[in-house]
């Protein structure tokens, strides 16, 4: 049994593993190409600070705690993680990073460049951090100033001084806006869509409405969608006071990007130093290909965290189970289905 992933889907699935009767070594195994524990929050920024995240859920049997909200998420998230390695014995191998799963008939055979795992079951629970989605558009490689994704974002003082063009409607997108807007000489805000903002509080209602769109699209075989396009942006205290001061005053995609700038289709240009791409990642499964999971739809066609196609195969931390909280039951429901398949 193989579980490929140690972030929040991937330790809970290997905690529900052990509490349901697998040994380490030889019953099962966790393969991570992160250099610490963490999952993708070793990586986030360090200005992202715990108090400004939308909140860390409990893994199975261990409580987060009320850790001090003004350190830097990724620090805290560490530890928790690495903490919980060791409370519970967790045989978590890295740096791992596994290149292929392939179909040996009666088993699933998991490579890396060194090494191989013949799995009965294998539990993916990759996320998203290793895939940063960069779209284009025309004149891209002409730009001279700097180009960077949120993945390779580490502090707002590379901004000071500098007019920073902020591409991306996700939580992401207005969280790094409305810091480098301290800084900064001057910014401007793209999306695709309007934003939806949303006052209500994020209840639990509301996110298992969200959780319930993704999924219906995942069933029908569709790829999952952005999380934000399903649950709308949260109009915070910050944020409120970002579009009073017109910080968070959305224009429209440009049409193409010059050496100095950007260029909308009416003509309206914008000078620029930076161009922040604040547009979100995508599930991180090219190690899948081999297993040739998807249909016409351009998606996995799932049941819950099972692979339609593949039965030996659950996907967790993957479309309505993208979320903390989601990735933590997922990895229940995953080794529950599982021992019922290695039982029968
Ligand atoms: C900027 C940002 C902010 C977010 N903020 C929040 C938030 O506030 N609240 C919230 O609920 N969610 C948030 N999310 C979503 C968050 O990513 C998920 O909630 C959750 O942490 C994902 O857990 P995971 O275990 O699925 O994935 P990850 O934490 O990404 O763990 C995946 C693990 O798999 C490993 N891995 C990947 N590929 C391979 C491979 N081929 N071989 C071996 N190992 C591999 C990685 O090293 C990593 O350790 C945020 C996401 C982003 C990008």
């Amino acid at each position: 049994m193989v579980v490929i992933g140690a972030g929040q889907a991937g330790l809970s699935a290997a905690y529900h593993l052990r509490r349901t009767g697998f040994r380490n070594g030889s019953g099962f195994v966790v393969l991570d190409h992160g250099k610490r524990p963490g999952g993708a929050w070793q990586y986030r920024w360090p200005s992202l600070r715990l108090g400004k995240v939308h909140g860390i859920h409990d893994l199975p049997g261990m409580a987060f705690g009320t850790p001090d909200l003004s350190r830097p998420a990724s620090d805290v998230v560490s530890e928790y993680f690495g903490r919980y390695e060791r409370v519970f014995d967790l045989p978590v191998l890295r740096p791992v990073d596994v290149l292929a799963v392939r179909d040996e008939g009666e088993r699933l055979l998991v490579e890396s460049a060194a090494d191989s795992w013949s799995a009965r079951a294998v539990i993916n629970a990759t996320g998203t951090w290793d895939r940063p989605f960069w779209p284009h558009y025309p004149g891209q490689e002409t730009f001279r100033g700097r180009q960077l994704h949120t993945a390779d974002f580490q502090s707002v003082e590379e901004f000071r001084g500098k007019h920073v063009i902020v591409v991306g409607g996700g939580a992401s997108g207005v969280q790094l806006l409305l810091e480098i807007a301290e800084v900064a000489s001057g910014t401007t805000w793209v999306t695709r869509r309007e934003p939806e903002w949303f006052d209500r509080d994020f209840t639990p209602d509301r996110g298992r409405e969200s959780v319930a769109k993704v999924d219906v699209r995942v069933r029908a075989g569709l790829p999952p969608g952005s999380v934000v396009s399903v649950t709308g942006l949260a109009l915070t205290p910050d944020v409120r006071r970002g579009i009073e001061r017109g910080i968070l005053d959305r224009k429209p995609m440009f049409e193409h990007i010059t050496e100095h700038g950007v260029v909308w289709a009416d003509g309206t240009t914008q000078r620029a130093d930076v161009i922040l791409w604040a547009t979100g990642f995508r599930a991180a499964l090219e190690h899948l290909a081999p297993l040739h999971l998807r249909g016409q739809g351009g998606g996995i066609r799932m049941d819950g965290t099972r692979v339609v196609s593949e039965p030996r195969l659950h996907l967790v931390g993957y479309g309505p189970s993208a979320s903390t909280i989601g990735a933590n039951r997922a990895g229940r429901s995953a080794v529950t289905e599982i021992r019922r398949l290695l039982d029968s």
